[in-house]
């Protein structure tokens, strides 16, 4: 197996637009599938309630889940969490209460990379400057919230091709430790068209130092994806996409190692493994 490998940032801090009501109504069985681990999700069962319970984790906001009368949390468990318990603060109008969860432990693999262009690895000051702005709109992007959408959890495959099995993966670049990969690596030849796996809005969609030309979808509660190293795209930020319209083409723009998409998923702006929103072949 070809191990591809490549960039995407991440990891900070945000807070939490508030407010309002639905959760999704979910059929039993579908994805998003559970694993307590980091970079999984925890379906985390909620006290009886008529309106939907609003529930944060780490200050987000969680989007929650309707199946028969039980309501469940869908909870992004961040790939830097300690086996632990994690609590959750459920607000119902019987009040206001904490409902706690197990994070299991999981060992992700260690990857080494060699990347042609030293720059990819090690920065510099120009080069920096770039990171640091493209770090904000990243973060917006990933951070988008709306309440008012609800998400679809079942995801098509964006792009037809081989799935490589390297979320998680701790990463060293040149012999040099960098942040673990946050998403899932789809080899595909350069020119495949890529598709939105779901209904969104495209919340951002430009060129970035280390994930090349990039899309940005937000999906609704605190569900965005993200799309890089494209050779071309085909949306602009503030365009609704439905599910299977083409966002651009596979490319091999910023730091990668040759033509693929790399595709992320935040789930309340925790990088979690997409392949729990597939339907595993
Ligand atoms: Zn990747």
């Amino acid at each position: 197996m070809a191990s591809r490998a490549f960039g995407c940032l991440l990891r900070l801090l945000f807070t939490v637009a508030a407010a309002a009501t639905a959760g999704t109504a979910l059929p039993a069985g579908l994805v998003p599938q559970e694993s307590r681990v980091p970079g999984g999700i925890a379906l985390v069962e909620l006290p009886p309630s008529t309106e939907a319970p609003v529930v944060t984790y780490e200050s987000r906001r969680v989007t929650v889940i309707q199946e028969g009368r039980q309501w469940k949390a869908v909870v992004g468990i961040p790939l830097a969490t300690e086996p632990s318990t994690q609590t959750l603060s459920v607000a119902t109008a019987q009040g206001q209460r904490k409902i706690s969860f197990r994070v299991n432990d999981k060992h992700y693999r260690t990857q080494r990379i060699t990347v042609k262009d030293e720059r990819q690895v090690t920065p510099n000051a120009d080069d920096l400057a770039r990171i640091e702005r493209e770090r904000g709109h990243i973060e917006a992007a990933l951070n988008s919230y709306s309440q008012a959408r609800s998400p679809q959890f079942k995801f098509i495959q964006p792009v037809a091709g081989t799935r490589q099995p390297t979320f998680g993966f701790r990463r060293i670049f040149n012999g040099q430790p960098r942040n673990p990969h946050t998403g899932m690596d789809i080899a595909a030849a350069r020119g495949v068209p890529i598709k939105a796996p779901a209904d969104g809005e495209v919340v951002e969609a430009g060129n970035f130092f280390f994930n090349g030309n990039s899309v940005f979808i937000n999906h609704g509660q605190g569900l965005v994806t993200m799309y890089c190293h494209l050779d071309r795209i085909d949306v602009k930020s503030g365009q609704q996409v439905k599910a299977g319209e083409v966002l651009g083409l596979v490319g091999s723009t910023g730091r990668a190692t040759g033509p693929h998409l790399h595709w992320g998923v935040a789930l309340n702006r925790a990088m979690v493994d997409p392949a729990l929103f597939l339907v595993q072949p």
